[in-house]
Order: structure tokens, then C-alpha cells, then sequence
């Protein structure tokens, strides 16, 4: 057969059946054409919006191929989507006609005890990191869904149930490998390519392809106290103010958010939320569980709740305790965010007001806390630039049927302007963004005064824009 791929900047080219044989006989992972069995399985994303039909995927077995996956691309000039963990809600991962650089069977990760240091490869997910390192308990600040890649969400910058204490997992690495543009392998650390390591924490899939990451892990576990009280929704008006007052005070071990969602009804919950909106207040305390329980005590006495899953939890559960609400390519989402620099009663108006009347059940609407560690680095430290921001807001269109697509992203993009429009909105977080192109205005609101760099940092590395499925920062200009 001939595949037929597009070119980075228009028009396209063919591959021929022995085109083809020669590329199967140079990598060693699995080259998939449109006619392979396994084709439409790989090309499947977290977010169910995307049917797109990538011309090419290589599925990557090592750097090795990663390497000469970038250099063809580069020999015949493809457009090419990088795929991690698959979970970018912008579905920047696959693209029709593309050449599909997966990194989904590169999950190795390695834990170094004596130095904390976890190894992971670029296709790994969180479920993989905290496997490895919780045997030695250890851990690495990550998401909050054990399915989603460390890739996608270290890139961005990544918050979970342990920014407050240790940073976001950007502010954790300490290594990466890295195939850029033209083909090489550079490592970049605070000593080697420091650039190109500044633009790496935070500045998203534009400079090159991760092979591998290295964390500093911290100890954490096995057992952590996990606070998770379940309330009617409609008491959130009296427990919203009561939750940003607690959370004012809270030590930085403790990271806490709350949610609006409806529960399904499943074995995996109490009966009391089946099929019930609630409004949900969560916490997890990094140190050891007997500090956690008083730190935690008071999510459960904010009012009456309909259940109460407070208590010590192995860290691996609570890593993976929401995965059952994210089934792989069953959900269609679009997301936005706002940062803001506090939780003042306009804000928790629009957020009453959302989300006591969200479009789908599974539409959440949720307001992590930051601060703590994550505000203590400078906003110039790393491509992250916001790092002021007390709190984010987070609306999360989830829903099912492709008949809704339109009301359900209006209904996001309407309360993300609402509160866009307040005086303490900062800027937004992209790992949370299911726009697939930036407009100006939402690259300026991410990266702040850290675009020019980033766009300098982008040239060295990628000057024809080779990575440009992603939160783009082309080399032209800041514009
Ligand atoms: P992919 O779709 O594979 O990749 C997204 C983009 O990252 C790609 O388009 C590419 O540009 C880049 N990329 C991927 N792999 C590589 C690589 N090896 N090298 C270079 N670039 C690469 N974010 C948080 O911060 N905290 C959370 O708790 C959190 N929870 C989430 C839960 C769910 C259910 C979902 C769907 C998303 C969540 N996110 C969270 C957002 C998440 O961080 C982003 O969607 C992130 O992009 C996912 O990374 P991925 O590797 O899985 O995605």
C-alpha cells in the first residue's frame, strides 16, 4: 500500500511499499499504517472528541527510534504529533495524516533509592511512577488520575495531591533527554542545556521530544491520611466560604480542593452519592499519617455529609482512586482554566452558580488550592511563570454524546470568561486547556514574561516549528 502523509507546511508526500519495508527494517518498535490491525486501537485518545487518522504511527520501543523517527521527519519534512500518556485534552497527540511519534510502549521507570532519583522513559504514566517508587516510598509530585502520562503533564507543569508540599512536577525534574529537531539527543539539566531545561518546566511539547525524565522523588507513604468528605451539592453555598477560610491556614503538607460532580452509581462508592450531585472537599497530607489526621479532621465537619471516605490510605489508591470516572475514550471534554490570586466571594459566586448546574454529570467543576512550594519558586525560574496564583478554577466539560458538543463547550467557555472577567483572575493553566490552537491573548495569560524566552529558547531548538502540535510558541514571533 502507499501511505499518504502530510507535509509541515502544506501539501503532501507518499510513502511506497518498499518506502515502507525499509522504515520497518530500521525501527525496531512496530511501524502502523492505516491497514495494520492495531491502527485504530492506537490511534484512540483519552478525550473521546477525536477520530482523526494519523497517515503513520511509529510506536516507538526506545530513544533509538524516537531518534530516527524525528530524523525522517525532519529528511522528508512531516508533521509530526507526539503521543505520551494520550490524555491532552486538546488531542494534540494524533492528527489526521500526521506521522505519530507514540512513546506509549517506552514506560520504563527506574527508582535510585540512596539518591531519590526516579527514571522514567516518556511514555509512562503516574500509575507506572508510583509503582516503582512507592516500593521504595517514594514519590513524585504527579496528577491526579494514575492513567495520565508524566510526559504531557510534567511539560505543562503538572499539579496533583502534593504541589503544596514539594512543587509542581515541572519544579521536580532535574534531567531530561531530549530528541530535538534536527535529530540529536541533548540532555538537559541545570548544568547541560539550561535553556532548553528552563523551557521544558512548563513550556509544553514545543522543543523536542522527552525520551526520558529524571525526577527528585520525595518520601511519601506508603499509607498517607486522604481527606474525602461527600456533601449535597446544595450545601456548598455554607461550606465553599468555610473552605477557603480552613485552607488559609493550612500547613503546606496538606493540598486540598474541592469539586462539584455527580457520583455514579457504582460499587466503588457508598450508596448514599448514587447518582447524587455533591459537592466534594478532598485533601492529602504528605507526612506521616498521624499528623495528617488532625490536618484532615475538618473536612468532614464542614456540615452534614452524605459520606465521609476520610482516613489513611495507601498513596498508590489514592493516586488511582478517580481513575474509574476517566474511561479511556468514552468521555468527550473540553476544559478551561483560570488562575487566581484569591478566592474572594465573586469567585465563589460563579463557582456556586456553575456548579450547582453544570450541563452533564460528568461535568466538574473544581478549584485546586496552590501556593505552599509552588509559589516559592520565582515566576522566572522556570517557563511556569505563574506561580502567584492561590487557586485555580477549573471548569471540565465531560460529557457523552457528540449531539451536546456545542452547548457543552459554550457552557465552559461562558464560566471560564466569567471568571476571566474578575479582578483576581491571573492567567490560566494549559495542562487544563482543550483549545487546540492559542490565541495571543491565552499564550500571553500562560507563559506571562516568559514568552520572549520561550520563543528565543524555541528557535535554538526547533526553528521550522517541527513540534507544533501543542500549545504552540512559534519561533517567529511573540505575537
Ligand atoms: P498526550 O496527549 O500524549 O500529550 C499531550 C502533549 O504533550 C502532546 O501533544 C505533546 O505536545 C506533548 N508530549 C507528550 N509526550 C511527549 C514527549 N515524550 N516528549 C515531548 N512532548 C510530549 N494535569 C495536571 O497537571 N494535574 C492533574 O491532576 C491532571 N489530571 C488529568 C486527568 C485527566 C483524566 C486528564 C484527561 C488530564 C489531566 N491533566 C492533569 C492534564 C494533563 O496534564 C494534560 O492533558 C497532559 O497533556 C497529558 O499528558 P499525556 O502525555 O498523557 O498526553
Amino acid at each position: 500500500m502507499t501511505v499518504r502523509l502530510s507535509l509541515l507546511n502544506a501539501g503532501q508526500t507518499e510513502f511506497t511499499d518498499t518506502q515502507l519495508d525499509e522504515l520497518r527494517a530500521m525501527f525496531h518498535g512496530p511501524l502502523i499504517t492505516p491497514e495494520d490491525p492495531g491502527y485504530d486501537e492506537s490511534r484512540v485518545t483519552q478525550n473521546g472528541m477525536f477520530d482523526r487518522h494519523p497517515g503513520l504511527i511509529v510506536r516507538c520501543s526506545g530513544t533509538a527510534d524516537v531518534i530516527d523517527a524525528v530524523r525522517v521527519a525532519g529528511e522528508r519534512d512531516l508533521l509530526v504529533a507526539v503521543r505520551g500518556g494520550g490524555h491532552g485534552i486538546a488531542g494534540h497527540s494524533v492528527c489526521d495524516n500526521a506521522l505519530m511519534i507514540d512513546l506509549s510502549a517506552m514506560r520504563g521507570v527506574w527508582t535510585n533509592p540512596a539518591e531519590r532519583i526516579v527514571r522514567v522513559q516518556g511514555g509512562a504514566t503516574w500509575a507506572d511512577v508510583d509503582r516503582e517508587a512507592q516500593t521504595f516510598g517514594l514519590a513524585v509530585p504527579g496528577g491526579v488520575v494514575s492513567t495520565t502520562g508524566v510526559a504531557g503533564l510534567t511539560l505543562g507543569g503538572g499539579l496533583g495531591w502534593l504541589h503544596r508540599k514539594y512543587g509542581l512536577t515541572c519544579d521536580n525534574l532535574i534531567a531530561a533527554e531530549v530528541v530535538t529537531a534536527d535529530g540529536s539527543l541533548v540532555r538537559a539539566s541545570g548544568t547541560e542545556n539550561e535553556e532548553l531545561f528552563w523551557a521544558l518546566r512548563g513550556g509544553g511539547g514545543n522543543f523536542g521530544v522527552v525520551a526520558a525524565f529524571e525526577f527528585q522523588a520525595h518520601p511519601v507513604g506508603p499509607v498517607v491520611m486522604f481527606g474525602c468528605a461527600m456533601y449535597a451539592a446544595a450545601d456548598a453555598e455554607e461550606i465553599l466560604p468555610a473552605w477557603r477560610d480552613w485552607t488559609a491556614g493550612l500547613p503546606d503538607e496538606v493540598t486540598s480542593r474541592v469539586l462539584f460532580w455527580t457520583m455514579p452509581a457504582t460499587p466503588l462508592l457508598p450508596q448514599e452519592v448514587h447518582n447524587r450531585d455533591v459537592f466534594i472537599v478532598a485533601a492529602v497530607h504528605a507526612g506521616s499519617p498521624d499528623d495528617g489526621a488532625s490536618a484532615v479532621r475538618p473536612i468532614g465537619r464542614f456540615g452534614t455529609p452524605l459520606a465521609d471516605l476520610s482516613g489513611p490510605a495507601s498513596f498508590r489508591d489514592v493516586q488511582r482512586n478517580l481513575d474509574f470516572m476517566f474511561p479511556k475514550g468514552q468521555l468527550r471534554s473540553y476544559w478551561k482554566s483560570v488562575t487566581v490570586n484569591e478566592l474572594g466571594d465573586d469567585v465563589l459566586d460563579v463557582l456556586l452558580r456553575r456548579g450547582l448546574n453544570r450541563p452533564h454529570p460528568r461535568t466538574l467543576v473544581h478549584a485546586p488550592q496552590m501556593g505552599g512550594a509552588v509559589r516559592r519558586m520565582g515566576p522566572a525560574d522556570t517557563a511556569q511563570g505563574d506561580r502567584g496564583a492561590a487557586y485555580i478554577v477549573s471548569f471540565d466539560g465531560n460529557w457523552t454524546d457528540a449531539v451536546d458538543n456545542a452547548a457543552s463547550m459554550n457552557w465552559v467557555r461562558d464560566a471560564f470568561n466569567e471568571v476571566q472577567r474578575l479582578p483576581s483572575a491571573a492567567g490560566t493553566y494549559l495542562n487544563f486547556s482543550g483549545d487546540r490552537d492559542l490565541d495571543s491573548a491565552t499564550r500571553q495569560a500562560a507563559f506571562g514574561r516568559n514568552l520572549d524566552r520561550l520563543v528565543r529558547t524555541k528557535r535554538d531548538f526547533d526553528p521550522e516549528n517541527r513540534f507544533r502540535l501543542n500549545n504552540n510558541i512559534q519561533p517567529a514571533s511573540p505575537s
